[in-house]
């Protein structure tokens, strides 16, 4: 049954239960008599008893006919029922208990309706006393497997323990390892995440079940928890297993605390009853529940915690290569002809999800049938992209050719600056797909733990985080919002560098309260210190990132040459990992030096 035949459903259940509730009304209450004619009545001695509650009169006059009436003020009217021999009665005008049970009869019209009707629904379904549970979240087999999801990179390789903690549990808890409970996929829609949590069910043979986080909330207070514990029930009994929960971010966002609002009520129950689920079952029970969701930011930190899902993976866009994967995954379902060209047509279609491939494939299909051809060939791809993009540019999720270069020269910005200092982390990956509200992503691994930073080596990362802006700053000349977090980090570690580890002559090793959130807030304070100190650490937090700002730009402007080789290699293959850097360095190192001795050789004649 569709959400919206119980919502039609609802509404018919109370319009009738309203309707009823006034005709009950009118029937026992007696008729209406004006308030003049109730005064005249009780002048000329016609009135034999009145009931008295609030401003409303019921009584019954001589003839014993019952009427009801309204006075505006009691009070005046009580001397001249007083002086009569009349039978006066009067209750409370609170509303007592019968007033509010009357009030509840529609309530309980729907609900008793609602059960019929449930009821009746259990019985087409052919079992009543399991309603809500396993048949509707009915056990599936999976025949997905690793090979139909291309272009994830190192996603799979993280996936592929579980694949094998499932075919063999046994030797798992043998040796004492944990077997994990939750993975959590997170990424954009149509990455891939349902068809992995599918892939991974295949790859190991077991029983999947998916869910969707809205199915729990969507459903009528205190269903959605009992919906959990029944997958459970299910779940255990099938071990192993795969439950598949889709928008985890659903049930799992942030718990308000205080104002339970119905709806939210509803939800917190039901993230409650998951949590006790997950922690409830034993290791000899492997069932694994794979979550997906596209708002890892604003899940309760409950749901992460260590037994629960402790596995993350992040799914990413694919680039270059990972789309020509994708599209080779879905060709192989159609007749393509020989002029299609998955490498050219991969890079001509940035920014799209493996989704969005497999629709573009559909597409090209659609086209050459409706041009009656025998197979796809490279027009009809360029035409299912045109119409494609269109649909994308309409959500606004198309990257322009622009904002793609400006990312690149950022990009390659950070990782010029971090390459050429010494003390920083090496590069580890560059890419120019967007992550979330991110345009792109230098992303430096450290070679060792450590757990303490020296001078030089904070310094140049402020530096490394500025490079993005300069580059930004010497090709274009102009500034963009890019550099927004790079600024806030670069702010945050030069204020613990002056504030908290005493690393500026200026103001010496002395503490400052300047929590990170400081420099956002009204300004400086510091430990007993005066607004004359404040005014002096605001200066050198400026002094300090105005230097590593000017000895970056000179680094980068010296290597110029270089920053435009990488956010060309950026701009072609979208992501450059840490040997394709190394490439492209010595590609530019053996340039330099080949125009030395041209220089050289000029000098000589
Ligand atoms: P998500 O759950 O992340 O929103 P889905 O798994 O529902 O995305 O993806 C929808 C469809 O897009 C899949 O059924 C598949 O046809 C295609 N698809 C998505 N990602 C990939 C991929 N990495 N490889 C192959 N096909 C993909
Ligand atoms: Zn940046």
């Amino acid at each position: 049954m569709s959400n919206i035949q119980i919502g039609l459903l609802m509404i018919l259940l109370t319009f009738l239960g309203i309707t009823g509730y006034n005709v009950w009304l009118r029937e026992t209450t007696p008729p209406p008599m004006s308030y003049s004619d109730f005064l005249e009545n009780l002048e000329g001695q016609k009135i034999s008893s009145v009931h008295l509650k609030g401003g409303s009169i019921r009584g019954v006059d001589t003839s014993d006919r019952p009427f009801s009436t309204f006075s505006p003020d009691v009070g005046s009217l009580m001397p001249s029922l007083l002086a009569q021999s009349l039978e006066i009665t009067s209750e409370s005008n609170d509303p007592g208990i019968g007033q509010f049970l009357k009030s509840l009869i529609p309530v309980i019209l729907i609900l008793g309706g609602w059960l019929i009707f449930n009821r009746m629904q259990g019985k087409k379904n052919g079992s009543f006393a399991k309603s809500g549970g396993a048949h509707l979240i009915p056990q599936q087999t999976s025949n997905v497997t690793f090979e139909d999801v291309a272009g994830i990179g190192e996603a799979l390789e993280e996936l592929t323990e579980i694949v094998d903690s499932l075919k063999n549990p046994g030797r798992f808890s043998k040796l004492g390892g944990r077997i994990p409970k939750g993975v959590l996929l997170q990424g954009s829609p149509g990455t891939g995440k349902t068809l992995l949590a599918r892939a991974i069910a295949g790859e190991a043979g077991v029983p999947f079940y998916s869910l969707g986080g809205s199915d729990f909330v969507e459903m009528f207070v205190g269903v959605g928890a009992s919906r959990v514990r029944e997958l459970f029930t299910e779940a255990k009994k099938n071990s192993p297993c795969i439950i598949f929960i889709d928008e985890i971010d659903a049930i799992g966002g942030k718990r308000s605390g205080g104002n339970a609002s119905g709806s939210n009520d509803e939800r917190e129950q039901t993230l409650n009853a998951l949590l006790v689920e997950m922690d409830g079952f034993s290791s000899d029970k492997t069932v694994i529940i794979i979550a997906a969701t596209n708002r890892p930011d604003i899940l309760d930190a409950a749901l992460l915690r260590p037994g629960r899902f402790d596995r993350q993976v992040t799914i990413s866009l694919p680039d270059v290569k990972g789309r020509q994967k994708i599209l080779a995954v879905h060709g192989r379902k159609v007749r393509l002809s020989r002029n299609v060209n998955f490498g050219e047509l991969a890079r001509s279609i940035p920014g799209f999800s493996g989704a969005d491939i497999a629709n573009l494939v559909n597409e090209a299909a659609l086209m050459a049938a409706r041009h009656d051809k025998t197979s796809i060939d490279m027009e009809d791809f360029d035409e299912a992209k045109d119409k494609i993009v269109m649909g994308l540019a309409r959500k606004n999720v198309v990257i322009s050719e622009n904002d793609r270069r400006v990312t690149a020269y950022h990009e390659a910005g950070h990782a010029i600056v971090a390459k050429m200092l010494p003390d920083t982390d090496p590069v580890h990956k560059i890419t120019i797909i967007p992550r979330g509200r991110a345009m792109g992503l230098t992303q430096q691994l450290p070679l060792v733990d450590r757990y303490t930073y020296s001078y030089e080596y904070l310094m140049n990362r402020i530096k490394t985080l500025m490079g993005g802006r300069i580059a930004e700053e010497l090709i274009f000349g102009r500034l963009t919002t890019g550099a927004s977090n790079d600024i806030l980090g670069a702010t945050e570690i030069a204020t613990r560098m002056i504030c908290e580890w005493g690393m500026n002559p200026e103001i010496g090793p002395v503490a400052h309260q300047q929590t990170s959130s400081g420099f956002l807030g009204e300004g400086s304070t510091s430990l007993g210190g005066s607004e004359q100190t404040a005014r002096e650490i605001d200066s050198q937090i400026k002094k300090t990132i105005d230097e590593c700002y000017a000895e970056a730009r000179e680094l980068l402007m010296t290597n110029n040459k270089f920053l435009h080789k990488l956010a060309e290699a950026l701009l072609v293959n979208e992501t450059v990992d840490a040997e394709e850097m190394d490439i492209v360095f010595h590609c530019y190192l053996n340039e330099k030096e080949y125009e030395k001795s041209l220089i050289n050789k000029s000098q000589e004649v």
